[in-house]
This record gives C-alpha cells, sequence and structure tokens, in this order.
C-alpha cells in the first residue's frame, strides 16, 4: 500500500479543497515532498496574538514567567538531585575504603569501593549532560517567547510611546535586559539549586561523619566566612550597578556619535567626541576595576579560610583519632567534605549578582509591560467599510501633554473626494491635524469623524488601509527600491511598480541607478537626496491608492521642475480622493478646493483661493508676500 508521510491522505485531501501547495500534485511527487518535508527540522509556527485591544496586562515576574515551565523545572530539579547525590558520594566510598579495606587488609573492599565511585561519576555525569541539555532547550525556550513578547508589546504601542522614550533605551530592553534574565535562567537558577543542594548534603555528611568535628566547623569557620561574603556581596552590588549604569553610558555615547556623524564632523568635533568617549569609557573602567578588586580579596580570603578551617579539622581530629575515637577513614572523608564545603559556598555569592542583574532586568521588563498604548481599539470597534472619504475634526481639542494644548477647539469639514489645503507658520499644528486623521493620537476633547464614524470606534487595521500618508520626513527601509516602492503592497507587480514610479517622476532616478528596481536603498535613505526620498514617498502612496490622502509638505524639497511634475501627477492620484495638503508653498495650496489657514491651534480662515484672496486677510497677506517674492525672482531673474 501506498503510504504519504505527514498528515497522510486526509491532510492531502484538506489541502486540495483549500488550494494549498499540494493540491493537483501527481501522488508519487506529494509522497517525495512528504519525506523531504519530514527531514526537514520543525519549527512549531509561533502562537502570535496581536490584538489593538485585548491582551496580556498580568505583571511581569520571575514567578509568572516561569509558572508555565513548572513541570519541565521539576524535571530539572530531580535530575539535579540525582547530580549532586551521585557527585558527593566520593568522600563516602574514600572512608569505606579506607576504614573497611586499607585498615583491614581486604583489598576486595579496595576494589568494590573504587567501581561504585567510577559508577557515581558515570551517573553524576550523565545527568548533568542531560540536565544542561534540558535546561538549556528550556532557557531557550523561554528567551524566544520572551523577545516576541516584547517586540509585540513595543510593536502595540501608540506614537506617544515612540517620541517620549528613547530609541537606544528601548534597545537596551530588548538586548541586555533579555540577555540578563537569559544567563538568569541558563546559569543563575540551576546552579542556584545545584550549589544550595550541594551544601545541604555535604553539612549533613558532616553531621553524620563527627558531630563534633562538625560542631567545629560550623562554629569556627562559618562566621568568618558568612562576615566575608556578606562584605563582599555589598561591595561587588554597588560595584555592579555602577558598571551596569556606565556600560548604557557608553552605548548610548557610542550611538549618538554614530547617528550624529555628520553633524559633528561639520562642527569638527571628531576629536573632542573621541576625549569625551574616552571619559565615559575610562569611567566604566574605573568601575569594573573597583569590583576587580573586590574579588581580589575575596577569592583568597575565602580560600584561605576554608584552609585555615582543613588546618584546624586536621590537628583536632588527629587527636581524635589517635585516642580512638575517631577513624581515619572518617577523618579523611570528613576533611574532603570540607574541601568541597567552600567551593559551593564563593559559587552562591557570585550567584547573587546574576540575580540581581536578572532581578534588576524584570524588574525594567515589568515597567515596560505596564506601559499601555495610548491609541488603543475599542473592545468592540466595527470593521470601517469602504469609505466614501468625509473627513470631520468636531471641536477637536488635542495637545501632546495634557498641560500643553496644541489645538483648540479645531471644527472643519473635508467633504469626500475634496483636497483640502493646510497652510500657515511654522509651529501651528499643521502636522498635528494630520496626526490626528490618521489616529497617531487621540483628541483630548472632540471626535474626529470619518464618513461619519468616530475614529475610536472602528478598528484601526480597516482605518488605516483606506489611508495614504506621507509624513514631513519620509522613512526608506532597509531593502531594495522596489521593497520600499511597495511597502503598503507588497504584492505589485513591477509593472505598477514601475508605473507609481512614472507618476512622481522617479523613472529617471531609477534608471540611473545601477540595478533598476533592485537597487539597494539603505537605513534611513542616506543613499538617496531628500527630494528622492520624498519622491519615492509620493510612490509608496501612489501605489496603495487610498481613499484618503495626507501629505504633509511632501513636495517641500523638490525643485520647481519636479515639483511641476508632481502636480501632473498629484491631479491624476487625487481625483475622486479625499486629500489633506500640507503645504508650505502656495502654488500647492493654490490648486486645492479650498484651503484652511492654521495659525496657534486655530483655523482662522477657511475657503478657496479666490475667497481667501478677496477676504484681504492672512491669506491675503501671504499670497501678496509670495506673488512679491516671485515677480521679484523673475525680474532678478531676467537681469
Ligand atoms: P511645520 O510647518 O514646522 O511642520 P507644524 O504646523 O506642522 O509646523 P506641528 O508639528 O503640528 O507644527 O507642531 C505644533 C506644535 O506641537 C509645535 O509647537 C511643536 O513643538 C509641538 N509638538 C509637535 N510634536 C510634538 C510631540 N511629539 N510632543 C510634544 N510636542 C510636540
Ligand atoms: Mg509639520
Amino acid at each position: 500500500m501506498m503510504t504519504f508521510g505527514g498528515g497522510g491522505p486526509s491532510s492531502q485531501q484538506a489541502n486540495a479543497a483549500a488550494g494549498l501547495p499540494h493540491a493537483g500534485v501527481p501522488g508519487s511527487l506529494a509522497q517525495k515532498v512528504d519525506e523531504v518535508l519530514k527531514a526537514e527540522p520543525v519549527h512549531d509556527a509561533p502562537v502570535i496574538e496581536f490584538s489593538r485591544s485585548q491582551f496580556d496586562r498580568r505583571p511581569f515576574g520571575l514567578r509568572t514567567f516561569l509558572a508555565p515551565q513548572r513541570v519541565a523545572l521539576m524535571g530539572a530539579f530531580v535530575l539535579v538531585v540525582i547530580e549532586t547525590i551521585a557527585l558527593q558520594a566520593g568522600p563516602f566510598l574514600t572512608q569505606f575504603a579506607i576504614d573497611d579495606g586499607i585498615v583491614k587488609d581486604d583489598y576486595s573492599v579496595v576494589v568494590m569501593a573504587t567501581i561504585f565511585y567510577f559508577a557515581s561519576i558515570v551517573i553524576s555525569s550523565l545527568a548533568t549532560h542531560q540536565r544542561i541539555r534540558f535546561t538549556g532547550r528550556l532557557g531557550e525556550r523561554l528567551m524566544y517567547a520572551l523577545r516576541i513578547r516584547v517586540f509585540t508589546h513595543l510593536s502595540r504601542q501608540s506614537m506617544a510611546f515612540y517620541t517620549d522614550e528613547k530609541a537606544g533605551v528601548l534597545m537596551t530592553r530588548m538586548t541586555s535586559d533579555v540577555e540578563a534574565l537569559s544567563v538568569l535562567f541558563q546559569e543563575g537558577l540551576v546552579n542556584f539549586a545545584v550549589q544550595v543542594l550541594t551544601l545541604v548534603v555535604i553539612a549533613v555528611a558532616l553531621f553524620l561523619f563527627n558531630v563534633k568535628l562538625a560542631v567545629i566547623t560550623f562554629v569556627a569557620v562559618i562566621p568568618p566566612m558568612i562576615v566575608l561574603s556578606l562584605w563582599f556581596r555589598k561591595v561587588s552590588d554597588d560595584g555592579y550597578t555602577k558598571v551596569r549604569n556606565r556600560i548604557a553610558d557608553v552605548l548610548s555615547d557610542l550611538s549618538e556619535s554614530l547617528a550624529g556623524i555628520r553633524i559633528i564632523t561639520a562642527y569638527n568635533r571628531r576629536r573632542h567626541n573621541v576625549i569625551h568617549h574616552v571619559n565615559v569609557v575610562g569611567r566604566h573602567l574605573d568601575a569594573n576595576l573597583d569590583t576587580a578588586r573586590a574579588n581580589g580579596v575575596y577569592a583568597p580570603g575565602s580560600e584561605a579560610i576554608g584552609v585555615l578551617g582543613q588546618a584546624l579539622i586536621l590537628l583536632v581530629g588527629g587527636h581524635m583519632v589517635l585516642n580512638g575515637e575517631l577513624t581515619v577513614g572518617r577523618l579523611a572523608a570528613f576533611l574532603l567534605y570540607l574541601t568541597a564545603f567552600f567551593a559551593p559556598i564563593q559559587q552562591l555569592v557570585q550567584l547573587y549578582n546574576t540575580y540581581q542583574q536578572g532581578n534588576a532586568a524584570v524588574v525594567k521588563l515589568r515597567e515596560l509591560f505596564l506601559t499601555e498604548p495610548e491609541v488603543v481599539e475599542a473592545v468592540d470597534a466595527q470593521v470601517l467599510p469602504p469609505i466614501a472619504g468625509e473627513i470631520v475634526l468636531d471641536h477637536v481639542t488635542f495637545g501632546y501633554t495634557d498641560d500643553r494644548p496644541i489645538l483648540h477647539d479645531v471644527s472643519l469639514t473635508i467633504a469626500a473626494g475634496e483636497s483640502m489645503a493646510v497652510v500657515g507658520s511654522t509651529g501651528a499644528g499643521k502636522s498635528t491635524i494630520a496626526k490626528l486623521v490618521v489616529r497617531f493620537y487621540d483628541p483630548q476633547g472632540g471626535r474626529v469623524l470619518i464618513d461619519g464614524h468616530d475614529l475610536r470606534d472602528v478598528t484601526l487595521d480597516s482605518l488605516r488601509r483606506q489611508l495614504g500618508v506621507v509624513p514631513q520626513e519620509p522613512f526608506l527601509f532597509h531593502g531594495t527600491f522596489r521593497n520600499n516602492v511597495a511597502f503598503a503592497n507588497p504584492d505589485a507587480t513591477d509593472d505598477e511598480i514601475l508605473e507609481a514610479c512614472r507618476a512622481v517622476g522617479l523613472d529617471d532616478v531609477i534608471e540611473r541607478l545601477p540595478d533598476g528596481l533592485d537597487s539597494a536603498v539603505h537605513e534611513r535613505g542616506a543613499s538617496l537626496s531628500a527630494g528622492e526620498r520624498q519622491l519615492l514617498a509620493l510612490a509608496r502612496a501612489f501605489l496603495a491608492r487610498p481613499r484618503v490622502l495626507v501629505l504633509d509638505e511632501a513636495t517641500s524639497n523638490l525643485d520647481l521642475t519636479s515639483e511641476a511634475k508632481i502636480e501632473r501627477a498629484l491631479d491624476t492620484l487625487l481625483e475622486g480622493r479625499t486629500a489633506i495638503i500640507i503645504a508650505h508653498r502656495l502654488a500647492t495650496a493654490m490648486r486645492c478646493d479650498r484651503i484652511a489657514v492654521v495659525e496657534d491651534g486655530h483655523v482662522v480662515e477657511l475657503g478657496s483661493h479666490q475667497e481667501l484672496v478677496a477676504r484681504n486677510g492672512r491669506y491675503a497677506a501671504l499670497y501678496a508676500t509670495w506673488l512679491a517674492h516671485m515677480t521679484g525672482a523673475a525680474t532678478n531673474g531676467s537681469h
């Protein structure tokens, strides 16, 4: 009988029904494909919940984070117990070999003890091997889930979050905090269990071998050890906090120097910058030297206490052996256990630092997870049906912070299919109006309506799908020209992309590029000129063909010829579409159906170009200045 790999015939039929890959593929080929697929490593499709209204709001903590892995952690703990007990069997077997074998002249006992010794090592090695593999996998899974959770959480945040938080700080959350937690899981937690268990096992063994010697150990050796450890903990605590803060300084100085390299070079500050960085790195060095110094005291100090303890036990124990109170084997085993007793204490003190760092990361991540996006989707948000494009600002009052309103009671109606220019001086609030229309922010007072739907009542996806934005500072992604133009519409064909580029006059630029549409565009678009970047952003909006277009100074960096070209393209693009066009250039504003003049967060004038000129107000004054400038330029040019 023919057998199918994987899901068998039923899954094949299901695939065929759903029009999926195997549909219509001859059986023998499908079988081969299944075989190949079976040999591929399986990555479970991660469950990614990306709801804008409901998400995991539980406070983030070590316990809640580990809770789902409870069973796995118990399994790891069992392995740790086996490993520790097997590892600590050595001194016990030595005592057995000395007292029952060597002293009693019975070599077979010695051989037996050796065999058991060997077996215990094998068992403990196997247990350690399994435990490390197991916890390694577990830790990686946890980190994977955490990274996804952090990124999803960041992706859900509103614009206000990104303007308030420094990008460098967010980077730290994603990298060094997650890393610190990773270290805590992978090494810290399990190692902690191993060391504590070792301490307990050895303490019990010491008392079992000889109570008197055990008491001497605990009275004479443990207190100085604890004092020294507490001192070290305090010093290294301070030290590591300092180191952590200073490495953050180093990183932010580094990233700022890289990002601002043009300004730094232009203002001749490279040398100064190096000096500054030397200082920042120097402070990091100092902090590290402090902790190194503390380490330099602690390691030999605890070593010395341990050795002194052993000497003391040798002195007292030797006397007891001579008195016949103790066998030689027991004394030897006691000393061996004592040697192994101090390593876990040292380890635990070091682990405390790992714990501190992990905990600091937990606190910071908890804070991050507690930030709620300001713009959230209502739980009962409706899908916005295809819109005609009427936009209404209804008594909108808005400020980025509550104490400083930027827009005051703005009311504005833009009919479906109308193009509205927004003009006004710098800082008047023009871009702010654009940001409210695409719901980057919610107004504090009043409503923004689109086709009569309050933006707060519709899903964000269905809203933004019908809006196209060309922001004041266009952003280009690392990739090809093609990817960047097709950003909002990844399925677009090359012809469609080229058509969009032609419409905005970008075809000349593409022809000049070595690889045409496949040419690489670098991050932040540094490889393109400012005007070319704007053209690309326009082509992107052109390709998306949204119902409503918002252009924020989209042509401000273009020369007059390019602008004229764009104007023609815009005429086609805007046909039947609603558009909000923010423009400093009156030539652009004039072509719109109506013009709104914004001053200081108020709409002070509204009407068509002719109406506003006739009104003889603010716009008329702007226009007169512009006209005088243009004619002046023209006369100057003709001379
Ligand atoms: P321009 O012509 O220079 O682009 P604009 O009219 O577009 O100016 P807006 O960007 O709307 O001006 O800014 C209006 C006011 O809001 C300015 O005073 C600005 O300082 C302030 N502002 C803008 N963005 C923020 C922000 N993210 N946080 C706080 N204040 C802001
Ligand atoms: Mg602006």
